[in-house]
């Protein structure tokens, strides 16, 4: 395979990450993927014939090593960094005046700072490409309140802010940075609302216009669009994948 641009995506063990993962392997360049544990990223290493070659790390993006180790990796085995996508995420339910605040503390760091470490980590090595592109993963969440998901709200507001806020420092060295606000889309994070609360699995389908939940691999396209150089001339800009529901 040619060499291919060469992608960092976080939470690549499952979802949109590994969703999007996939496709950069299949249709653009390698891979380094980071996930909390080994057996989360196992998959993407080995080669499969037809696909760009991978790397996997095990890592928590709350810790800065991490993220730098990720960008260290895609230079030293593929010898440059283009493309950095920040999926890595979790989620948290409780009313405002009992969630833990530990649990909400540990929802802004996964879902905020690990967005500015991230950011911070790619940065100098996107420069040292000569520009290249970061998709930040926020969500419908994000633009306004939801019951008891308060803490998990708040966090995607923040992350969305933060990229159009990095898209606009860091726009002078050619590094784009871009987000993407998907809806209710099947993976692990909503498993638990199909699998047990199914009257919020239909009030959330319902609430869509095409009258559906997504698939992750309808997300990982709009992902990929963003993360490649298609996109050459959007940046600080908000893409929602949604099946119309902000659009309403
Ligand atoms: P997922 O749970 O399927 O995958 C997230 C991955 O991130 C997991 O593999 C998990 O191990 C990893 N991860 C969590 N904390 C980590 C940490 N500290 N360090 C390293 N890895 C960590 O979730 P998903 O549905 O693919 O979500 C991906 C992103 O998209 C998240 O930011 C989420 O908030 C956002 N999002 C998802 C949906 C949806 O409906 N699925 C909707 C809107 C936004």
């Amino acid at each position: 395979m040619s060499a291919g641009a060469v992608a960092v995506v976080t939470g690549a063990g499952s979802g949109l990450g590994k969703a999007f993962a996939e496709l950069w392997l299949e249709r653009h360049g390698p891979v380094v993927g980071v996930d909390l544990a080994p057996e989360r990223v196992e998959w993407l290493t080995g080669t499969r014939a037809g696909r760009h070659p991978a790397a996997a790390l095990a890592a928590d993006v709350t810790d800065a090593a991490g993220n730098e180790a990720a960008v260290r990796l895609a230079e030293e085995r593929f010898g440059r960094l283009d493309a950095v996508v920040l999926s890595a995420g979790i989620t948290a339910w409780g009313h405002i005046e009992s969630l833990d605040l530990a649990v909400y503390d540990r929802v802004m760091d996964v879902n905020v700072r690990a967005g500015v470490l991230g950011i911070r980590a790619a940065a100098p090595a996107l420069r040292r490409s000569g520009g290249g592109s970061i998709v930040v993963l926020s969500s419908v969440s994000g633009t306004g309140g939801e019951p008891e998901h308060w803490a998990y709200c708040t966090s995607k507001a923040a992350i969305t802010n933060l990229a159009r806020s990095a898209a606009v420092d860091l726009a002078p060295d050619g590094i784009r940075v871009n987000v993407v606000a998907p809806g209710p889309t099947h993976t692990e994070l909503t498993r638990p609302i199909k699998d047990t609360r199914p009257e919020k699995y239909e009030e959330l389908r319902r609430s869509l216009p095409l009258g559906r939940w997504g698939e992750q691999e309808e997300v990982a396209e709009a992902i990929a669009f963003l993360a490649s150089p298609a996109s050459s001339f959007i940046t600080a800009a908000v893409l929602p994948v949604d099946g119309g529901a902000t659009g309403r």
